[in-house]
């Protein structure tokens, strides 16, 4: 990030007063501009003893099996999001269980792609 969105001046990293993480801020109005995780959602099909796998068609990883996932929409839940998901990455009908988020974990790969 270069500019502000707001007034369309430059940006600095610093840490606003108050805060405790480096920011971009706004050197003439103090926008501060936060980034936040993006959550990728997704969920593990079973059919009767076998677990389904998508094969990527796009970068990155191309060719490699992953679990459908993909990105949470704005004012999606998680688990809708799941659903969502899986229905486009995989094109199934299927039936969420209703038992609690199976797990939450990080993919230090996929995050690194995000950093700054
Ligand atoms: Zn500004």
């Amino acid at each position: 990030m270069l500019f502000c969105t707001q007034c369309g001046a430059p940006v600095e990293r610093k840490i606003p007063e108050g805060d405790d993480h480096e920011r971009y801020v706004c050197t003439a109005c103090g926008e501060i501009f936060y980034e936040n995780p993006l959550n990728i959602v997704g969920t593990v099909p079973v059919w009767e003893d076998k677990v389904l796998l998508c094969r990527r068609a796009i970068k990155p990883r191309k060719g490699y099996w992953t679990l459908p996932a993909g990105h949470q929409e704005m004012k999606e839940t998680t688990r809708d999001g799941a659903a969502r998901e899986t229905r486009e990455e995989a094109g199934i009908d299927f039936r969420i269980a209703d038992e609690p988020l199976s797990g939450s974990y990080t993919n230090l790969y996929i995050a690194s792609q995000f950093a700054l």
